[in-house]
């Protein structure tokens, strides 16, 4: 998020993307880390993503630490229709906090990243197959499987056939 005095950013933001009806918007979201107040975070996830909805593009969203807020805020009614396809970059979530994902009403538009250092291998779990895209930091493991989360002894791996296939239906949404 980029800290602005005024809406100017937003306006500079629907500008670039009516230039160019392949991009989509990111990534934004919340972090209870940053230094930003979470109420500026929160009214400006809600301007990016109701962008992205308006204008039917795809949002990649990170979050840290704000798991339950973030899902508040995606599944708010009052912002309309959804964004084209929801990119959960490096996803933190916790299972049970994955699972609530999976049971909202935004469900069918998620993927969720995948990143070897922060994802925890048992919420990639949750989130099953069809719906996770594995992150730069992916390596390939023995078996010539994506390595998709390697916390400790428990791994979490998918063909690499599968994670393009998974990316293509990302991009066919
Ligand atoms: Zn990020």
């Amino acid at each position: 998020m980029h800290e602005c005095a005024d809406g100017a950013w937003l306006a500079e933001l629907e500008r670039r993307l009516l230039e160019d009806a392949d991009l989509g918007i990111g990534e934004c979201g919340l972090d209870k880390n940053a230094k930003a107040a979470m109420t500026a975070q929160l009214d400006a996830f809600a301007a990016q993503w109701k962008l992205a909805a308006r204008l039917n593009r795809r949002i990649s969203v990170h979050c840290v630490r704000a798991h339950g807020r973030l899902l508040a805020a995606m599944a708010h009614s009052d912002y309309g229709r959804w964004p084209r396809a929801v990119y959960l970059h490096a996803w933190s979530g916790s299972p049970e906090v994955t699972q609530g994902f999976l049971a909202s009403t935004v469900a069918q538009r998620l993927f969720f990243g995948s990143c070897a250092r922060h994802s925890k291998p048992q919420s990639l779990r949750v989130v099953g197959g069809d719906r996770l895209l594995p992150e730069s930091d992916a390596r390939l493991d023995d078996a010539d499987r994506v390595a998709l989360a390697d916390a400790g002894r428990e791994m979490c791996g998918m063909d690499v056939d599968k994670a393009r296939a998974n990316f293509h239906a990302f991009l066919a949404l």
